[in-house]
């Protein structure tokens, strides 16, 4: 990419009078995003015909983006940057390259427990981290996340690494709720109910579960969704067999996640960055920004996947209402605690 924020010090230069009466700087928006789902090219057309503004795209996994705009320092064109999971976004506001914004739009669309207090990050999108079990074997299935400790459980449960986000998050969740004791208790047995050494990501402990390697898994709600509405190999075809869980009915409610993103810090184009945010609460945004990866729009009434709908609970569930501010906030904790049980 070029560097944009040299071309735009020239432009400034020749365009001084017009800068002065507070015309856009660009008629660009820098995306940095780990996205890369097929609706989305519709998301941001429309954006682009809305508002006349060019959106560049670069494409990476999140922590390579967070990297890439640390290293390109103040002159960084990243205007945005899009991922996912509130622990990951912490990672971004520690790592100094997400700043500040204040939105009536956003403040007025989104929860206030789905976006950052001081507005560095917003969610736009919702997963649910749920049970997913075997129909033909487990007749009593987990009911809460502190249930997946239960040693009636022992060597049935499929779960991924703990230096996965996703868990680091969980367990956050947990210690905000239950405390630093309980957390570790928790973390211990589900340690040891594991059917076998954690490996891969969420649809390899689903396909564990298919194959019979595990009884009980945990993942997001968009992976078993994306088996039910395309072609997931090792998967779809078995999902027949799956039973769900949406634990934490009865208290807390299941824990979620968000997709989200904020303005870049150094970011050329602060004005048309927080227009596109604004622009992902609106209503067709959220429908293509949810539907891309089966995921639940942050705002109410918009309507879910054909996918999405089938797995989840005719009458809705509860979500845990948690700060999702705090899982970074527990995030070191919940590497220690993970480290200290010897859960890999
Ligand atoms: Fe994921």
């Amino acid at each position: 990419m070029l560097n944009q924020k040299f071309l735009l010090a020239a432009s400034l230069l020749m365009a001084a009078p017009l800068m002065a009466t507070g015309a856009q700087a660009s008629g660009e928006l820098n995306l940095y995003s780990s996205r890369h789902y097929d609706t989305d090219e519709r998301l941001y057309s429309e954006f682009e015909e809305q508002t006349g503004i060019t959106i560049n795209r670069i494409e990476d996994s999140a922590d390579v983006l967070i990297e890439r705009i640390k290293a390109e320092g103040v002159n960084s064109p990243a205007d945005i940057l899009l991922t996912v999971d509130a622990g990951r976004l912490h990672r971004a506001v520690e790592a100094g390259i997400l700043q500040p914004i204040q939105s009536d739009v956003l403040d007025g669309a989104i929860a206030a427990n789905l976006r950052d207090p001081d507005g560095r990050w917003h969610g736009f999108s919702q997963r649910a981290r749920v049970i997913f079990y075997d129909k033909n074997e487990v007749s009593d299935p987990p009911q809460t996340y502190a249930d997946l400790a239960d040693p009636k459980y022992r060597g049935l449960i499929c779960a991924r690494s703990s230096s996965n986000i996703y868990m680091i998050s969980l367990l956050a969740s947990i210690i905000e709720r239950k405390g630093e004791e309980a957390a570790e208790a928790w973390a211990q047995g589900l340690r040891d109910n594991l059917a076998r050494d954690p490996e891969g990501g969420d649809t390899d402990q689903l396909r564990a579960v298919a194959s019979g390697q595990c009884d009980i898994a945990v993942s997001n709600t968009y992976y078993f969704a994306r088996a039910l509405g395309g072609d997931v190999d090792g998967l779809t075809g078995s999902t027949d067999m799956f039973g769900v869980v949406f634990p934490n009915q009865g208290s807390t409610g299941t824990h979620v996640n968000i997709s989200g993103g904020g303005v870049a810090v150094n970011a050329p184009n602060r004005e048309n960055a927080i227009r596109f945010l604004e622009y992902l609460a609106s209503e067709s945004a959220q429908q293509y920004f949810a539907e891309g990866n089966n995921e639940y729009p942050v705002v109410e009434g918009v309507p879910l996947a054909a996918a999405l709908t089938e797995l989840t609970p005719d009458e809705g569930f509860t979500a845990d209402d948690l700060d999702l501010s705090v899982l970074g906030k527990n995030q070191a904790l919940a590497v220690q605690i993970y480290d200290r049980v010897g859960y890999e």
